[in-house]
């Protein structure tokens, strides 16, 4: 199985300057080549991989500065220009296009033997020196191809790694290890069924507040004027480093959740629904909440998880979780839940975080249930 990672990283003065030129050179590769692809195509010929890979040949020749990086990053834009043609001539996509400066600043390597990555020092051919990493890679396996690339002011690097064995085999929880619901808030970032409460982040949250007062700062702007491009491109870098940031945060807290429990119980929530609200701070939560289902849903896979979502018309927070009691309203201002036949006064958080498990817990009973009626029927 092939999995990609993208992680950022740090580059010393003289690595972001080999970086630039990396990137330069590809651009300069694969613009020079689909020129005189076009070129000779005016000219009555009809050129193929043969002739462009002798084009280049000269090219290197002539200008020898294409050899200060590793070969493998002109040879890579060869060979993305040759597939883009033969995409161009299977009508899978429209005639390659010339690169533009600082538009997808990115450059490959796919030979394993050209880079290498131990712990969190990532080596590249040519460079003496070994690059920073903010984290370490997350699969273990053949790393086949790194792709580096520039965002934001920012270097990544995107990993693709053959992991040929299911990288969370050894993570599969015990059987034991029970269940867990999780109510997911506005006002919390997550409440646990154990009574468990994950805060918000709190960097996050100033940051969130932040953008909200850029972006009334930018309506006042006059459009497209020299302040408006300023506080758009403060936008956008924000708005990059919320979205990581967020994603970090959801890893860990979905890792942690899908290597301590069997079976984990959430709200199908009405993302579709919710993101038409246009407010940006809003559609990152959104966003939030879509992306923690996915990785629930696929970690849960890997470690042998039962993932349950509850049916969108479930009422996790009027329901009264020790008796089952069902409240007709419940207003949003009330942050505890205080049972009428006096059973319990819980914060609703909590209280919903208890209901969706034991909605699990149903779920999975009248699974089993059924299942031998399932196999009499076979
Ligand atoms: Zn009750």
């Amino acid at each position: 199985m092939l999995l990609g990672q993208k992680i950022e990283i740090r580059p010393n003065a003289k690595q972001e300057e080999y970086f630039l030129k990396s990137v330069g050179i590809k651009r300069f590769v694969w613009n020079n080549c689909l020129s005189e692809w076009s070129d000779a195509y005016k000219r009555g010929y009809k050129p193929d991989e043969i002739y462009i890979q002798f084009f280049y040949k000269c090219l290197r020749e002539r200008n020898t500065w294409i050899d200060e990086v590793s070969a493998r990053i002109g040879r890579g834009a060869v060979d993305d220009l040759l597939l883009a043609f033969q995409r161009f001539f299977k009508k899978q996509s429209e005639y390659p296009k010339f690169k533009k400066r600082g538009v997808h600043d990115s450059f490959s390597i796919r030979e394993k033997e050209k880079f290498s990555i131990n712990g969190r020092k990532l080596k590249i051919e040519k460079l003496k020196t070994k690059i920073n990493m903010r984290q370490k890679p997350r699969f273990e396996g053949i790393q086949k191809q790194i792709t580096i690339s520039c965002k934001g002011g920012k270097w990544f690097a995107s990993i693709l790694t053959d992991t040929s064995k299911n990288p969370f085999i050894d993570k599969v929880p015990a059987e034991n290890q029970g269940g867990v619901g999780i109510d997911m808030g506005i006002k919390h970032f997550a409440a646990l069924s154990d009574g468990t409460i994950y805060e918000a982040n709190q960097p996050l949250k100033k940051k969130l507040k932040k953008l909200a007062k850029l972006q009334r700062s930018l309506a006042r702007k006059q459009r497209l004027s020299n302040r408006w491009h300023k506080v758009k491109e403060k936008i956008a870098k924000l708005y990059y480093y919320i979205t990581c940031k967020r994603q970090a945060v959801l890893h860990e807290f979905t890792d942690y959740i899908t290597k301590t429990y069997k079976l984990i119980v959430i709200e199908d929530l009405n993302i579709s629904g919710m993101s038409k609200n246009h407010h940006l701070t809003r559609a990152i939560l959104d966003v939030g909440m879509s992306e923690l289902r996915r990785q629930l849903e696929y970690k849960s896979k890997f470690r042998g998880c039962e993932l349950v979502i509850a049916d969108r018309w479930f009422a996790s927070s009027k329901i009264c979780s020790q008796c089952g009691l069902k409240k007709d309203v419940l207003s949003l201002a009330e942050r505890t839940f205080i049972c009428s036949n006096g059973c319990i006064s819980l914060s609703r958080d909590k209280n919903a975080a208890k209901n969706l498990l034991n909605y699990g817990r149903d779920w999975i009973e009248r699974d089993q249930k059924r299942m031998p009626e399932l196999s009499k029927c076979a």
